[in-house]
């Protein structure tokens, strides 16, 4: 099946897969625990996903350090075929789109047809891209002093521990084999737990394209019990973490005894700015889209909408219809735009911060409530009026829940824009390109987007300034993450 010729799922698939991945076996974890996944647009159990500790994070780091040594067949294969596996991956994942897509929306929530027009077209876009940086990932030859001949070899850094969330599954594992095993590293990934499904679906998946065995491991369970033995391994040698910035803290704290490479994406409260100049239309879309795509669980959600004051009215009262015409319902309802928060914690905390919204002042414009309580839905929500210390306007809140805030000028906006700690992401919508590239280079945000928002491709890097992240994912850059370089320099006297 290619893309085009896909239709949109209307019901649930069929879990084939509920085991843990380790050395090329899908076996119970050792303990024999389980745990529940559940459907958040109903709140019913979908399966019990073997539980992973730190024995069998062992057992997969052990695997994956086996496949990874001098001899194994991975490290004997040429870059090339190793390109040719991702291909093949890519090509697998693109003839199960509506399965993989169906699942995802039945463990996460997601709209169907997100699932269809996004996530899985970008999962299958990232192993193409990556496939074909296997084969030319190469060093250089260094003019150095003296009758010497220099030059660099780019190595894998060898077992990659990998730790995901739950936002976008089936994306962020992609986002972390590809690059991973371009380079020639091996992976132990663990899935969030909320989200486990598609991943192991995805584990199957490459198996059939021919994997070798312990290249790829998955271990699903919670963050403390199977995530922290993991950061802690002496057997690994790097980690790819995407989550919180607090969970970052500890798993650099945890990684300090063995002086992992570490990266990170972390959160974000991005500012996305519209000038009097845009063209109104196009940023209220921008707007919508940048804080309401994926039930506002984006980290690089456009979650401080700073609007100048003389277009604040007429842009405010568009994006206030638009709010409140979202259809809010069953993702696999193909009008559906907005499906449920992913678990019970997230929509509490959502709740609670539409609570503080309310108390501290803000103008509520738009929805401000839960939904449906037959799933973890909260109404697309907007405030207005929010100042800049409100916890609203501070903090990440990672739901659909909208803070409009008022500028007079581009000084101040700048300086605004920029007071948080965080730096993921940030847009601008403005005719005038002057001012556009101004902000683009002094707002802090590790992505700027100028008159668009949340463009994604395989190619351009993302990644955070401050307490955003560490280290780039995607695109060339992306490489860096999983290679070592080495300096080998050769006697060239007699
Ligand atoms: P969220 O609040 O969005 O779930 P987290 O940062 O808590 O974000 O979780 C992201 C991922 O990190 C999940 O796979 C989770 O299980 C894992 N995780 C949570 N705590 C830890 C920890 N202490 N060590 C390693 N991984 C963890």
């Amino acid at each position: 099946m290619t893309l085009a010729e896909t239709t949109l799922p209307t019901a649930a698939p069929q879990v084939r897969q509920t085991k843990m991945l380790i050395d090329g076996q899908w076996r119970d974890s050792v303990s024999g625990k389980t745990f529940e996944t559940i459907n958040p647009a109903t709140k019913q159990v979908i399966a019990e996903v073997a539980e992973g500790d730190e024995k069998d994070i062992d057992l997969a780091v052990k695997a994956a350090r086996k496949a990874f040594e001098t001899k194994s067949p991975w490290r004997r294969m040429d870059a090339r075929d190793r390109g040719r596996l991702l291909t093949r991956l890519a090509d697998l994942v693109e003839e199960n789109i509506e399965e993989l897509a169906a699942l995802e929306t039945l463990d996460n929530g997601k709209p169907i047809r997100d699932a269809m027009a996004a996530d899985l077209p970008l999962v299958i876009d990232c192993f193409r891209y990556y496939a074909g940086w296997a084969d030319k990932d190469h060093g250089k030859t260094i003019p150095i002093r003296g009758n010497n001949f220099c030059y660099t070899r780019h190595e894998p850094v060898g077992v990659a521990g990998q730790i995901i969330p739950w936002n976008f599954p089936l994306l962020m594992a992609a986002w972390k084999w590809a690059p991973a095993l371009a380079t020639g590293c091996t992976v132990v990934m663990k899935p969030a737990e909320q989200t486990p499904l598609t991943c192991l679906r995805l584990g199957e998946l490459a198996q059939e394209a021919g994997f070798p065995d312990g290249v790829i491991n998955i271990v699903p369970g919670f963050g403390e019990s199977a995530g922290a033995p993991l950061v802690r391994h002496g057997g690994v040698d790097k980690i790819a973490f995407t989550g919180e910035h607090r969970t970052a803290q500890i798993i650099m704290r945890e990684a300090a005894e063995t002086l992992k490479r570490l990266t990170f994406e972390l959160g974000g409260k991005s500012p996305n700015v519209v000038f009097a100049d845009a063209d109104l239309d196009a940023a209220v879309e921008g707007a919508y889209f940048g804080l309401f795509f994926n039930q506002g669980q984006c980290c690089c959600a456009g979650s401080r909408l700073f609007v100048e004051e003389a277009a604040h009215d007429e842009f405010v009262e568009k994006l206030t219809a638009k709010a409140k015409d979202r259809k809010v319902g069953d993702p696999f309802d193909p009008e559906t735009e907005q499906g449920p928060q992913v678990d019970e914690a997230q929509y509490d905390k959502i709740l609670s911060y539409i609570t503080k919204g309310k108390d501290e002042g803000a103008q509520l414009l738009a929805g401000g409530d839960a939904g449906d309580d037959s799933g973890y839905f909260v109404q697309p929500t907007i405030f207005d009026g929010v100042d800049d210390d409100m916890s609203i306007a501070r903090d990440e809140i990672f739901g659909p829940v909208m803070s409009i805030l008022k500028f007079k000028d581009t000084d101040e906006v700048i300086r605004r824009g920029n007071d948080t700690f965080y730096g993921l992401a940030a847009a601008v919508w403005s005719r005038d390109i002057g001012k556009a590239h101004r902000l683009a280079a002094e707002l802090r945000a590790g992505t700027v987007w100028v008159n668009c928002y949340d463009v994604f491709d395989a190619a351009a890097p993302f990644g955070g300034f401050k307490k955003s992240g560490q280290g780039r994912e995607l695109g060339e850059y992306g490489l860096r993450n999983y290679t070592e370089i080495k300096t080998v320099t050769v006697n060239l006297d007699g």
